[in-house]
């Protein structure tokens, strides 16, 4: 973990260790004020119980809690953006997986802030392992959850499937934080959360 640390560090991004999920949640109410706030859809973030807490002092829009096409834009356009990542390589690279393309979307340009959630689980090893670990654990697992008809919600395997409910349509690796955005977090929790 702590190589994977320091390569977060020495490509631009801001890193900060909480023990737990309930720790995180705290750091994060803690640190935003006033200000509007997009979250992607996670399991992690939700894990963390967080919307209704920001919801009290900053405007989040988040279409886990309220679903439809103007929360998911009002979200990318937001000053802040909250995600998790499907895995954080060795070299400090961070990846995600999308579907319709927001949540990375959310994560890329004209931000203040963006911060990326991740548990333990989602440290992974070198570059090669976490492309395997985004593509052949976190998607399948995702595609169950959503009830997609893919083959890998039936085998927890990738396929490249051709299929209409296909979840990996974009696949965004942050190599360093983007000059488009003026900050970059990674706040790391000590525990499983999310897949
Ligand atoms: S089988 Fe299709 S939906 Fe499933 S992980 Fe592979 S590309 Fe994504």
């Amino acid at each position: 973990m702590e190589k994977t640390l320091e390569n977060l560090k020495k490509n631009g991004f801001t890193v900060t260790c909480c023990p737990t999920a309930k720790d995180a949640a705290d750091y994060l109410a803690g640190s935003l004020h006033g200000k509007t706030i997009g979250m992607g859809g996670s399991l992690t973030l939700a894990a963390l119980d967080v919307y209704d807490r920001l919801r009290a002092d900053n405007t989040v829009y988040w279409h886990q809690a309220a679903p439809g096409p103007d929360t998911i834009r009002e979200a990318c356009n937001a000053q802040v953006y909250l995600a998790s990542a499907n895995a954080v390589s060795e070299e400090g690279y961070i990846l995600n997986i999308d579907g319709r393309g927001n949540r990375v979307a959310g994560t890329l340009m004209a931000k203040e802030r963006v911060i990326f959630v991740v548990g333990r689980n989602k440290l992974a090893g070198p570059m090669s392992e976490a492309l395997d670990r985004a593509r052949n654990t976190a998607a399948p697992a995702n595609a169950k959850r959503l009830d997609k008809k893919t083959p890998c919600a039936v085998d927890g395997t990738c396929h490249d499937c051709v299929s209409p409910d296909r979840i990996c349509n974009a696949l965004v690796v942050l190599w360093k934080k983007p000059s488009g955005c003026d900050a970059m977090e990674v706040v790391v929790v000590d525990q499983e959360l999310g897949y």
